[in-house]
C-alpha cells in the first residue's frame, strides 16, 4: 500500500505531500482508496458528502464498527499523518482476517475528504458536513486560492455538491469509530510506547491582534517621538510564550502582517495572529487575557493602541471514556495495565464526530514529534504495533 501511495502528490523538491482536496493528487488517493476496497471485496461507497466508505457487511444492520482517517494534507506535509490511519485500517482487515475473526457487527474504513483544510482553510470539512457542524450554505463560501469554490472543485472532480449536507441517517448506523493517527508531539516517546489512546483533544483557537501605531522615517523619527507597534507585537509575542510556559499550555504567533512594511519605515500597523491550546477551557481563557493585558500595558507605553478579535474557537473534545477505557484495555489484554492515555492539541475527524458517535484514538509513537513537515516520520515496527492494536480493537469491538 505504501508503495503505491509514496508519489502521489509528492512534490520533488521539498520532498513533502501536496494533497489537497479535490484535485489531481487527491484524486489519485481516492481511486487508490476505491482499488483497495474492491481488491479485498469490499462494498464501496461514496457518501454525499464526498467521504469514501469500504464496507464488510450490511451498512444498514447499524450499530457499526468504523475506523479510519484521511488522505489529504497540509502544504509539504509528511506521509503519515492521514494514509496512516487509512493504511493501517486496510491493514487490520487483512489481519482480523488472517485470524479468522469474522465481524458480527458491520465494519467500515473510511477515508473523510478535506481533513486539513489546506485549500479551502477550513479543517475537517467532510466529516463537519456529514454531522451537520458545516452547513451547506457555509460550505458554499468556501473558496481557493484561486476564487475556486468548494462546489466548483466538487463538481469538476466528479462530485455532485448540490447533495452535501447533514447525514444523521449515516451516523445512526456507526456504533463506535476508531481512528488511528501518528502522534504530533512525543508523548510516547518520553513514556517509550509505540500506541497510545487518546484522552481528549485540546480546547483551541485562533486571536487576532492588531497594533495601531504611528508610521514614520526610520531614518529621522527620534526614538522617544516613535509610536512603534513592532514593539509592543515584540513584546506581546515574549509575553504569551511566558504566559504559556507558566499555565502548562501552547500560545504560538506563527504569522504576521506590517504595513507599510518597508525597510526604512517605522511601522503604521503590526497584525499578528495567535494560536493558543489548553488543556481545559478556563486555562486558554486566562492565558489569551492575560496575552491581551500584557499587549495593552505595552501599548500604553509605547503610544500603540491595541485591538483583539477572536477568529475561532474550538471547544474541548472528550472522548467518551467507556470506548476510551475499552480500547486501552484491548491493547494491552490487561485491564490492571491498560495502555497509555494521553491528550492532544491538534483536531481531528474523530473530535468533529464525537458529538453525534462514540469515538476514540489510537496514535502510533513519533520518534522526533515533527508533523506537517516532510521530516514527519514513524518507525515500521510502530507502525506494524499499530496495526495489531487496531486489529485487536476492531476484533474486541466488532467480532465477539
Ligand atoms: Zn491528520
Amino acid at each position: 500500500m505504501w508503495r503505491d501511495l509514496r508519489p502521489v502528490g509528492r512534490h520533488p523538491d521539498s520532498g513533502g505531500y501536496r494533497r489537497y482536496a479535490w484535485t489531481g493528487a487527491d484524486t489519485d488517493c481516492r481511486a487508490w482508496f476505491r482499488d483497495q476496497a474492491t481488491a479485498r471485496g469490499m462494498t464501496y461507497e461514496c457518501d454525499r458528502n464526498g467521504n469514501q466508505w469500504a464496507w464488510l457487511g450490511d451498512p444498514a444492520a447499524g450499530d457499526a464498527v468504523v475506523t479510519g482517517s484521511h488522505l489529504d494534507s497540509v502544504p509539504d506535509g509528511g506521509a503519515f499523518d492521514g494514509p496512516l490511519g487509512v493504511v493501517s485500517s486496510f491493514a487490520a482487515v487483512d489481519e482480523l482476517r488472517a485470524r479468522g475473526a469474522a465481524p458480527t457487527r458491520p465494519l467500515a474504513v473510511v477515508n473523510f475528504g478535506d481533513e486539513e483544510g489546506a485549500r479551502f482553510g477550513l479543517a475537517c470539512v467532510g466529516s463537519r458536513l456529514t454531522s451537520g457542524a458545516l452547513t451547506p450554505k457555509d460550505a458554499g463560501r468556501l473558496r481557493d486560492a484561486d476564487g475556486v469554490s468548494l462546489p466548483q472543485a466538487m463538481e469538476r472532480a466528479g462530485h455532485d455538491p448540490q447533495a452535501i449536507g447533514a447525514d444523521p441517517e449515516r451516523l445512526a448506523r456507526i456504533g463506535a469509530f476508531v481512528e488511528l493517527h501518528v502522534e504530533q508531539g512525543r508523548a510516547l516517546d518520553l513514556t517509550g510506547d509505540p500506541v497510545g489512546v487518546a484522552s481528549a483533544i485540546w480546547p483551541h483557537g485562533r486571536w487576532r491582534f492588531d497594533f495601531h501605531g504611528e508610521a514614520n522615517h526610520a531614518g529621522t523619527t527620534r526614538l522617544e517621538d516613535r509610536r512603534d507597534p513592532m514593539l509592543t507585537y515584540a513584546n506581546t509575542v515574549l509575553a504569551a510564550r511566558k504566559r504559556a510556559r507558566l499555565a502548562g499550555a501552547l500560545a504560538t504567533f506563527g504569522k504576521v502582517a506590517v504595513e507599510p512594511n518597508g525597510v526604512n519605515a517605522i511601522p503604521s500597523l503590526v497584525r499578528g495572529w495567535l494560536d493558543s491550546r489548553a488543556a481545559d477551557e478556563a486555562t486558554l481563557t486566562a492565558l489569551v487575557e492575560a496575552v491581551e493585558r500584557a499587549a495593552r500595558e505595552r501599548g500604553d507605553r509605547d503610544g500603540v493602541g491595541v485591538h483583539v478579535e477572536r477568529e475561532s474557537f474550538t471547544p474541548v473534545v472528550e472522548f467518551q471514556h467507556a470506548l476510551r477505557d475499552r480500547v486501552a484495555t484491548l491493547l494491552t489484554g490487561d485491564p490492571d495495565r491498560p495502555a497509555p492515555v494521553l491528550p492532544t492539541g491538534a483536531g481531528h475527524d474523530a473530535g468533529i464526530l464525537s458529538v453525534a458517535v462514540p469515538t476514540a484514538m489510537l496514535f502510533v509513537r513519533n520518534p522526533t514529534g515533527v508533523s506537517h513537515s516532510p521530516a514527519e516520520n514513524a518507525a515500521e515496527d510502530d507502525c506494524l504495533a499499530g496495526v495489531g492494536a487496531l486489529t485487536d480493537v476492531l476484533e474486541g469491538l466488532a467480532c465477539r
